[in-house]
C-alpha cells in the first residue's frame, strides 16, 4: 500500500478522534506503511500504542501484537473494541482459550475481520499457531516492551529471544519494535536479537522539564525530613518508594502519627486493601502514598507533585520510570532521593544470592546509581546521557532544575590521594575489601589486617590525614571511573584495572565530590 494514498489524519480522527499526532507518531507510522523494520523508542506515555494499533486498523490483514502481560493485552483489545462496532476487530490468543473460542479467533482472521491480534511470546512458540498464522495474510508484527529480550532490560523474558526464530517462518512481514527503556545497551540488544539492524529508529526525547532532581544524605533525620518536606507542600499528592515492605509499613506509621494522611501499599497487602489505597490516593482522600516498586505500573495520576526515594533503587532506569510519575500534567514534580552507601551495599548483599550473570549485570547497574548519586555535575545531563541522548544544561529545557546545578557541590582535588588507594590496592596484592582498603590507609587493624600482617607494612597509615568518610567516598569515585575494579566472583574484593595501573604511572587531575554522613540504619529485608 503506498502510504501516500492514505490520509492518516483521517484515519487517526476516525478510530481514536484525534486531531492531531503526537511527538514522532507521524512518522512511524509512514515508516510501517512503507513496510520497513521500525524501531520507536519513547518513554512511557509517549503514546506508543497508537504507533501500531492505528495502521493495523485501516490496513488489510491482521498485524500481531506480542506482549508481555496479559493483562494490558486483555485492556488494549477492550479498548480497541470500543472503537468498532466487530468485536471481531481485536483478539487475544492464548492458552487460556478454550477449543471453540480458538476457533472463533480463527475464523475472524482468516475472514479479514481482525486487525489486531495480542499474543503472548509463549503461545506464539506453539507450532500450531505459527502453522496457522503462516496460512493468512499478517500486515506487520509488533513487538511491544521490547526491552524484554535483553538481559540488561529491567524485565528479561527468556522467550523473547525466540521471536527471531518465529518471525523468519512468518515470512517477509515487517517488524516493528517498541520499548521505553532507551539504554543505548538495551536498544543494541533489541536490534541484534530481533534480527533487524537494519529498522529505521524513532527516538523521542527522555528530558522531563518540569521534573526538578535532587539527592540529599540519607541521615539518621530521614524521617522528620520526610516529614517536614511533606508539611512545606501541604495538600499535594505525592508517593514516596521505599525497598522494603517493612519500611513501607514503618514511614506509613510515622507520617500518619504527624498528621500527614497517608496509606502504605506493597505486594503483602491483601488485594482489597491494595486496591482500597490506590483509590484513596487517586479520589485524593489521602495524599501520600508509602510504597514499594509494586506501586506503580498503570497509575495515571497527572498531578502527582513529588516522588520522594526514601531508598535508592536498583537502576536508574528504575528511578527514571518511578520519578516519572511526577508531574505528568506538566506542572512541578520535585523528585528527590535519600542516599547512603549503606542501602547500596543492602542491595548489594541482596542480589549475592542470584545467579552470577544476573548478579554481574545487577551490580553493574548498581554502580551506574551510585554515579549518579554521587555526581556534582547535571542530574539531568547525567540521567539523559545514561538514555543516550545529550543535554546542553544552558540552551536544554529545564537546565537549571537539578540540585547540582542551583547549589554546585564542594569539590576537591585528589590526585594524589587516588594514587594512594591504588597503590595500597596494588601493594596488599589484591586481597582486600573496600573496608580493610579503608583501614589500611588509616592505619586501622583488624582480625584481617592482622592476619595478612599489613600493619608491617611500610605504607600502613599513610593516609591517616583523613577520615574514614573520605576515603570510602573517593574509593567509590574512583570506582565509578573505573580505575578500580569490584570482583563479583570474590564479592567485592578491589582490584586494580588497567587505567588504575596507567594512573598510578601517570596521574592526572582527579577532582572528587565532597561527600556527606552516613546513617547506621539497621538491616532490613527486601521485599517488593
Ligand atoms: P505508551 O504506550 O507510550 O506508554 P500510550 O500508548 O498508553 O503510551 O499513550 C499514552 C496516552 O496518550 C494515552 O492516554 C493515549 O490515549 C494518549 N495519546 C496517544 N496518542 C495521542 C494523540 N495523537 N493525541 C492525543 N492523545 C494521544
Amino acid at each position: 500500500m503506498n502510504p501516500n494514498e492514505i490520509d492518516i489524519h483521517k484515519e487517526l480522527k476516525k478510530y481514536f478522534g484525534f486531531d492531531q499526532f503526537k511527538g514522532l507518531q507521524e512518522q512511524v507510522i509512514k515508516s510501517i506503511l512503507g513496510k520497513e523494520n521500525t524501531f520507536v523508542i519513547m518513554p512511557t506515555g509517549g503514546g506508543k500504542s497508537l504507533c501500531y494499533q492505528l495502521p493495523a486498523l485501516f490496513q488489510e490483514g491482521t498485524a500481531i501484537v506480542v506482549s508481555p502481560l496479559i493483562a494490558l493485552m486483555k485492556n488494549q483489545v477492550d479498548a480497541i473494541r470500543s472503537v468498532s462496532s466487530e468485536d471481531g476487530i481485536a483478539h487475544v490468543l492464548n492458552s487460556s482459550l478454550t477449543k471453540t473460542e480458538i476457533n472463533q479467533v480463527k475464523k475472524d482472521i482468516t475472514s479479514g475481520i481482525t486487525k489486531l491480534l495480542y499474543v503472548a511470546p509463549e503461545s506464539l512458540a506453539k507450532e500450531e499457531y505459527v502453522d496457522f498464522l503462516k496460512s493468512v495474510k499478517i500486515s506487520f508484527i509488533a513487538i511491544d516492551e521490547a526491552h524484554c529480550i535483553s538481559e540488561w532490560g529491567h524485565d528479561f523474558r527468556p522467550e523473547y529471544r525466540n521471536l527471531k526464530n518465529i518471525i523468519k517462518h512468518l515470512g517477509n512481514v515487517p517488524v516493528i519494535g517498541l520499548t521505553a527503556t532507551a539504554t543505548p545497551k538495551v536498544q543494541e540488544d533489541i536490534l541484534k536479537n530481533l534480527d533487524m539492524s537494519d529498522a529505521r529508529t524513532f527516538k523521542a526525547s527522555f528530558n522531563r522539564p518540569n521534573l526538578y532532581y535532587e539527592i540529599r544524605p540519607k541521615t539518621k533525620n530521614v524521617e522528620s525530613d520526610i516529614i517536614k518536606f511533606i508539611k512545606q507542600n501541604k495538600g499535594k499528592s505525592g508517593i514516596i518508594y521505599c525497598l522494603s515492605r517493612k519500611k513501607v509499613e514503618e514511614i506509613a506509621h510515622v507520617l500518619q502519627v504527624n498528621g500527614i494522611s497517608a496509606v502504605p501499599y506493597h505486594a503483602g497487602l491483601d488485594a482489597k486493601t491494595r486496591a482500597k489505597h490506590q483509590d484513596m490516593f487517586l479520589m485524593e482522600d489521602v495524599d501520600v502514598v508509602v510504597a514499594t516498586i509494586a506501586f506503580g505500573m498503570g497509575i495515571d495520576k497527572p498531578d502527582v507533585r513529588f516522588v520522594i526515594h526514601h531508598d535508592i533503587p536498583k537502576s536508574l532506569e528504575s528511578y527514571y520510570q518511578e520519578t516519572g510519575r511526577a508531574g505528568r500534567d506538566g506542572g512541578e514534580g520535585h523528585c528527590l532521593a535519600y542516599y547512603s552507601y549503606k542501602d547500596v551495599e543492602k542491595l548489594e548483599k541482596f542480589m549475592s544470592g542470584k545467579p552470577v550473570a544476573e548478579q554481574e549485570i545487577g551490580f553493574a547497574l548498581l554502580q551506574e546509581v551510585v554515579a549518579y548519586a554521587e555526581t556534582s555535575m547535571s542530574r539531568r545531563k547525567f540521567l539523559l546521557h545514561y538514555f543516550g541522548e545529550e543535554f546542553d544544561n544552558e540552551t536544554g529545557e529545564g537546565g537549571d532544575m537539578d540540585d547540582n546545578v542551583r547549589n554546585p557541590k564542594p569539590k576537591s582535588e585528589a590526585k594524589e590521594n587516588v594514587v594512594k588507594v591504588l597503590q595500597v590496592v596494588r601493594d596488599t596484592k589484591h586481597l582486600y575489601k573496600t573496608k580493610e582498603i579503608v583501614y589500611t590507609l588509616l592505619g586501622k587493624v583488624n582480625a584481617v589486617i592482622k592476619a595478612h600482617r599489613t600493619d608491617a607494612q611500610s605504607f600502613f597509615g599513610c593516609g591517616s590525614d583523613k577520615d574514614e568518610r573520605y576515603w570510602m567516598a573517593l574509593i567509590r569515585q574512583v570506582l565509578v571511573a573505573g580505575l578500580l575494579n569490584k570482583d563479583i566472583e570474590t564479592y567485592g574484593i578491589l582490584k586494580l584495572s588497567e587505567s588504575g595501573a596507567a594512573f598510578i604511572k601517570n596521574p592526572t587531575s582527579f577532582t572528587m565530590t565532597e561527600d556527606h554522613e552516613y546513617s547506621e540504619e539497621e538491616d532490613d529485608a527486601i521485599v517488593a
